[in-house]
């Protein structure tokens, strides 16, 4: 089934609980070495409550995938993980603005 097929391609589902993963609230991408420990496979996706279960502890700003292009957070952030802890976490932004002397 087309239809079918299409949704499946779209939607971004945790693997270990099948919440639905969106860029803007609870994608996280933790860095290439940290991913490897905590995913099952590369490919999985796992939401950012299921990431801190598989962790044992709260992601923090040293986890997340280090920006390697634009950057408009002054910190370092990939976008999603921006968006990310803005909502949820914005302690990690204060924190790492004020070891960078951002304020
Ligand atoms: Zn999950």
């Amino acid at each position: 089934m087309a239809t079918k097929q299409l949704e499946d391609r779209l939607a971004l589902l945790c693997d270990d609980c099948n919440t639905e993963i969106f860029a803007d609230t609870n994608m996280v991408m933790l860095n290439d070495e940290l991913w490897k420990e905590v995913s099952d496979e590369h490919e999985d996706s796992y939401c950012d409550d299921c990431i801190e279960k598989r962790m044992g502890r709260k992601i923090e700003f040293e986890d997340l995938k280090p920006n390697s292009g634009m950057d408009f957070t002054g910190i370092g952030m990939i976008l999603c993980n921006a968006y990310w802890a803005n909502d949820n976490r914005p302690d990690i932004i204060q924190k790492a603005k004020d070891e960078k002397g951002l304020g």
